[in-house]
């Protein structure tokens, strides 16, 4: 018997993957066929968790003595990728074909940095990857700090973000967080200790890193170990784990170009006097003035003076 088809992948150690076929989730390896690795260069990932490939397989079911070979990697919809810095010209792809990424924030324990946020932001907005904020632990902290919760929301709902009150604990805003994820390939992502496994556990407490019958162990390259995984969740969703995230290097954005990342500017700055603005020192610039009659946030614009300035360093 022969077996060819479209699958995703839905986790990568070393040179094996693990591909099934979406909405299914019956698990089956699979390696590279040589030529997709030069197709790749410049990456250190030709195949990312959730890209979509094509592959063949000289029986009916691939096992780990005779897996299935990847073919093709067909076009993506988006694709998160890291630099290791903004010098580097090695990158790394995170995950692809993203429906919706969730970003995990804390007002406290720990407390977000809303410059670290809107870094990620923008690296999503980059890479084409629609986002919603959760802003959680909220038990333990919206009644005592009502001021700065309300403050969050108006700052990230005016942005154009959705926000998601949640709470691992009580399980507030969880049943929301089920229905969101529905259908779609999700990324959920934060800072370390933000919370995301305790939410991924509250969405379903059956999720385990340990995915389908096959022994994973024997995936585990020497190399490699695989930091991104999607997990299946009873709500009919998929979920790609992601550890804690310190901001994704950017891409080579030009200095007139990172505005275009933040909604909220990239609206405004079409009334601006001159192209390109900076939005910085320019005469007659609707970006600043929207942020002193308050209609841009001084947060976010702070956050964006700050990448701005960053970039310099880089450079
Ligand atoms: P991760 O590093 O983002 O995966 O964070 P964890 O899920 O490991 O959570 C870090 C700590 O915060 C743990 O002690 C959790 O029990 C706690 N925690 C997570 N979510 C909540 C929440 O909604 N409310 C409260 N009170 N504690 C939470
Ligand atoms: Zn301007």
């Amino acid at each position: 018997m022969h077996k060819s088809g479209t699958a995703t992948v839905v986790k990568n150690a070393g040179s094996h993957y693990l591909l099934s076929e979406l909405p299914e989730w019956e698990l089956f390896p699979a390696v590279l066929r040589g030529k997709i690795r030069l197709e790749g260069a410049g990456s250190t990932n030709p195949v990312a968790v959730g890209d979509h490939v094509e592959y063949v397989c000289d029986r009916d079911a691939p096992d780990l003595e005779h897996p299935a070979a990847i073919t093709s990697v067909l076009p993506r919809k988006n694709g998160l990728i890291r630099r290791s810095t903004n010098l580097s010209r090695q990158s790394h792809v995170i995950a692809a074909n993203i429906d919706m990424a969730f970003i995990v924030a804390t007002l406290y324990f720990p407390e977000i940095k809303l410059p670290f946020l809107d870094r990620i932001l923008v690296s999503c907005e980059v890479y084409g990857v629609p986002v919603t904020l959760l802003l959680n632990k909220v038990d333990l902290y919206r009644d005592e700090a009502r001021e700065q919760v309300e403050a969050f929301k108006r700052i990230y709902s005016s942005a154009g973000y959705r926000i998601i009150e949640t709470s691992a604990v009580t399980g507030e805003g969880i049943d929301e967080l089920r229905k969101e994820c529905s259908g779609k390939v999700c990324l959920l992502s934060g800072e370390s200790g933000a919370g995301k496994s305790s939410l991924i556990r509250a969405i379903d407490p059956s999720l385990s890193p340990k995915v389908g019958s096959i022994s994973l162990a024997h995936l585990q390259g020497k190399h490699t170990t695989s930091l991104y995984e999607m997990y299946r969740a009873q709500c009919g969703g998929w979920i790609i784990d992601s550890p804690g995230l310190r901001g994704f290097g950017l891409a080579d954005l030009e200095k007139d170009e990172v505005a275009r990342y933040f909604p909220e500017m990239l609206e405004v700055s079409r009334e601006c006097r001159f192209v390109p603005c900076t939005h910085t020192h320019e005469p007659g610039c609707a970006v600043k003035a929207a942020v002193d009659e308050g209609r841009i946030s001084a947060e976010r614009y702070n956050s964006y003076l700050g990448m701005l300035e960053e970039d310099k360093k880089f450079r």
